[in-house]
Order: structure tokens, then sequence, then C-alpha cells
């Protein structure tokens, strides 16, 4: 039988570049794109749309059953910077929405589920350097402290229920198709944007802020390719450490200077670089390389590249 695939929180960043890279490998019609709100005119002409509150499990039950679903992509969040603002709508909604796609994996009503931790899972006290798959976590935001636990609710419902439920944690990611929806690494997207609107940018984090990275067609590819592999090749049902690049603000600055030479960059670091100070600097994926072959393709220089030549005007 052919699947049916369900993206929720299909209209953010992630979830756009997501619905075009599946509707491409299965099929317009076989991929259901939905979201609390419509999204880009190109995502919502490519295929199926529902308007979905991820909170809302009848809602979420009824569009599985219509569309005869067999594997959901729960995008739908709230992530690091907002989080701090709403605290308590930022944990209703990334744990209300997770259980909600875990019990319908334990009620046999999908077959499978990706849902995204990130590095926000770790805290002060993680070892800064390489950190490990596994190590000191305490997360001190709200948005890691939710990623934590679903990390551990995954991990769960995996051993009690059976539900198979994949999940890798993403770095910050830098894309040219979507904006950013309200993160610490947003920085390292809008930078792009102003180098070449503006020749100059002010930078909410301090220039040594170094922090892991990933361009946006590596994490596709590592979402995809977790959720193709083989159920006996994932070990870890908590979330994969996953890794591309590492840099700063003054070395995002100095690689777009190779091909902007007058680009200019000012700091002026607000709330969110207590965020990033509590996070890791890099990142070890040696379990996911071997558990499910993954490799990075894309370094900072590859990065600016790509990122300049499809932002000119
Ligand atoms: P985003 O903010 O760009 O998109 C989230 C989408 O969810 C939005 O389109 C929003 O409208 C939708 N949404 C919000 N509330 C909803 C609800 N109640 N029901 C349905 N949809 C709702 O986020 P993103 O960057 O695409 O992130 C997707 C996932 O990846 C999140 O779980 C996030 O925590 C995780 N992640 C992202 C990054 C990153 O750098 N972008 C890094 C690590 C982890």
């Amino acid at each position: 039988m052919e699947k049916y695939i369900l993206i929720i929180g299909a209209c953010g960043q992630i979830g756009t570049e997501l619905t075009w890279a599946l509707r491409s490998k299965y099929g317009n019609d076989r991929v259901i794109a939905s979201d609390i709100r419509e999204g880009s005119e190109s995502l919502m002409e490519s295929g199926p749309f529902e308007i979905l509150d991820a909170t809302d499990y009848n809602a979420l039950e009824e569009v599985i059953a219509y569309y005869e679903i067999s594997e959901v992509y729960l995008m739908a969040a709230m992530l690091s910077a907002t989080a701090e603002k709403f605290p308590m709508r930022a944990w209703n909604l990334n744990m209300g929405s997770l259980f909600n796609v875990l019990n319908l994996g334990k009620e046999k009503k999908i077959d499978k589920i990706f849902w995204p931790s990130s590095i926000a899972v770790f805290g002060p006290n993680t070892p800064k350097e390489t950190t490990p798959q596994n190590t000191i976590m305490e997360p001190s935001t709200v948005y890691g402290i939710s990623k934590q636990s679903g990390e551990r609710w995954c991990e769960y419902y995996f051993n009690k229920f059976g539900v198979d439920v994949r999940s890798i944690r993403y770095p910050g990611l830098i894309s040219w198709k979507t904006m950013p929806g309200g993160g610490t690494t947003d920085y390292a997207v809008d930078i792009y944007h102003k180098a070449l609107s503006e020749g100059t940018y002010t930078c909410f984090l301090k220039e040594d802020t170094k922090l892991p990275m990933m361009f946006m067609d590596d994490a596709i590819r590592a979402t995809i390719q977790i959720m193709e592999a083989d159920t006996e090749a994932i070990k870890v049902r908590s979330a994969y450490n996953l890794s591309a690049m590492s840099f700063t603000p003054i070395q995002v600055a100095k690689s777009i200077q190779n091909h902007i030479p007058d680009f200019k960059i000012l700091y002026e670091p607000d709330f969110r670089q207590a965020i990033a100070d509590s996070w890791p600097s890099s990142i070890d994926d040696s379990d996911a390389q071997n558990d499910w072959n993954w490799k990075a393709e894309f370094d900072l220089e590859k990065t600016t590249k790509k990122m300049l030549k499809h932002l000119k005007p």
C-alpha cells in the first residue's frame, strides 16, 4: 500500500521545505500539508492543504482518517526566543501536540512519527565542545525543557507501546527559501538578507558566540533519511545528535566579506545571548553516522555561496 504523509506545521521554516521535498519524492497528493495558518503561495498551490490545530486531538484524528495517513511529521512548535516570552503557551503547544501524535501512534492510527528535538536540550553544565550523545543535559530555557521532556516521552512511548517515533536534535538551521520562526540562531539567516539589502547587519549575539549550525538541504536530507532507515537501525529512540558545522557571528561575517568586501557587522547582544551561552558550541554526531549513515555536505563557505546566490535580487 502506498503511504500518505501528514506534515503538521508545514508553513514554517522547516515544514515548507520538507513538504516540497516529500512531495517531489512521493507525489504531490500523497503529502498533506497542514498548519494553523496559510503558508506561501507556492506551498499552498503545490498540493493538498488543511488548516489544523496540532493541539486539537479530534481534528487531527479526523484528518488522519480522511486521508488514510500512515506517517506524521510534527513540525509545529514555539521556538526558543519566543518561548521565553510565553512560557506556558510554549509548554502547552510543544507538549500538547507531541502527546496528541504519540497517542495516535499508541492507538495504531498511524505507523510512524517524526518529531524534531534540538540542541536546546543541552544546558550550561553540558560539555560545550563535541557534546556527546549521552551527557549532562539540564536545559535552562522553556524551549529546551519542553524538548528534553519530549525526548523522554518519545523513548517511553517506543519502549512501552512500540510507537515508531524518530527524532533528531537539529542545530540552528540556515535557509533561503523560508524565514526562521523566532529562534536564537535566526541571526545566521537574517545576516545574509541584510548583507544584500543594506550592506550592514546588527547582530543580537556577541561576535565570538560559537553555535552548531546546518544548511537546510542537509537538515531535510537527514529528516527523510532517518524516516526511511530500517527500524532495527534506529537505536536511539529519544533523539540523535546531528552536526554539520559550527561558527561565530564574526566568522559568518568574514565569509560574507569574501563575496561582499564592504559588508559591515555591528553587535548589540540582547536576551538571546543568555540562551546561546547555555548551548553547546559543537556536537558529536557519531551515533547518527554509525546507525543510519548520516553525513553532512554543507560547510560555512558552501552555505554562504548558496545563500548569496539565491537571495541576490
Ligand atoms: P517555525 O516557527 O518556522 O514553524 C512552526 C510552524 O508551526 C508555523 O508555521 C506555525 O504556524 C505552526 N504552528 C504553530 N502553532 C500551531 C498549532 N497549534 N497547530 C499547527 N501548527 C502550528 O519553526 P521551524 O523552524 O520550522 O521548526 C520546526 C520544528 O523544528 C520545531 O519543532 C522546532 O522546535 C524544531 N527545530 C527548529 C530549528 C531551527 O533552526 N529552525 C532548530 C532546532 C529544532
